[in-house]
């Protein structure tokens, strides 16, 4: 569904990305692992043009996104983008609910402004998400009034409930309680089952292996290493991938 080549992006003289390539099929777990402040975010909000990556090509349920074209850089047209960015909504860390809105009111927001929907049936697409994550009895309450694992529960359903075929998860635990934790991934793992694709960046490395088809060690710009999670954790290929996996384990 998702295919990215060669793709770079900086800020300043400082380059991040350096060449990423990586393919995400249909109904996979695709986990992204490696050192802090490589650039996995900036990599997740390059895919869904949060960020401009400035090179590259990214192709989307069959779509361009970018590419190069005759020597140069070209970006699809904003609109485009937009709907693409609806198809692949992003889980943050820090949920980034909005304070003043219900449970409820949240979930439906992008229903209503996006997707254009008449309010009954974003109440019934909102609900029906909300069930999925065990939350619909906090329907009406307000993010405050929630524990952390709900809030992150709330912020799924809210990406569930536009139907993608993509959801990206960029640490989406790191932000809970230790008892929290396990919740909110066990959550993600029914989704992944229930044939969902999902890109997740996560420094957990026990969801990973609990979770994971397919996991992409990230670090200096680019995937150094992608395979099976039991390639990665066990029999790695490179020096690289070795060395963090038994600096985390
Ligand atoms: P972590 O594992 O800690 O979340 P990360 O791999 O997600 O790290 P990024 O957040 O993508 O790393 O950041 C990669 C680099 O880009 C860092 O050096 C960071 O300081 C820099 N960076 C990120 N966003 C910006 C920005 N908006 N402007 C300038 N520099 C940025
Ligand atoms: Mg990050």
């Amino acid at each position: 569904v998702l295919t990215l080549q060669q793709v770079y992006k900086s800020y300043g003289s400082h380059a991040v990305l350096r060449g990423v390539d990586l393919t995400v099929l249909q109904g996979e777990a695709l986990f992204i692992i490696g050192p802090s402040g490589g650039g996995k975010s900036t990599l997740l909000r390059c895919i869904n043009f949060l960020e401009r990556p400035e090179a590259g090509s990214i192709t989307f349920l069959n779509q361009k996104l970018c590419q190069h074209y005759r020597s140069h850089f070209e970006i699809a047209p904003e609109k485009q983008l937009r709907q693409a960015r609806a198809r692949m909504p992003m889980v943050f860390q820090q949920f980034n609910l909005f304070s003043h809105q219900t449970t409820l009111e949240n979930v439906m927001e992008a229903l209503l402004t996006v997707k254009k929907l008449h309010k009954d049936q974003a109440v019934i697409l909102a609900r029906h998400a909300l069930d999925r994550v065990q939350m619909l009895q906090k329907q009406n309450n307000y993010p405050h009034q929630l524990s952390g694992g709900q809030k992150q529960r709330v912020a799924i359903a809210r990406a569930l409930a536009m139907e993608p075929p993509v959801i990206l998860f960029d640490e989406p635990t790191s932000a809970l309680d230790p008892e929290l934790v396990s919740g909110v991934q066990s959550i993600i793992r029914d989704l992944s089952a229930q044939g969902l694709t999902l890109l997740t960046v996560t420094h957990d490395q026990a969801f990973v292996q609990s979770t994971a088809h397919k996991v992409c060690f990230y670090a200096d710009g680019h995937i150094v290493e992608s395979g099976p999670p039991e390639q990665i954790y066990n029999t790695p290929r490179t020096e690289r991938v070795r060395q963090f996996v038994h600096s985390v384990s």
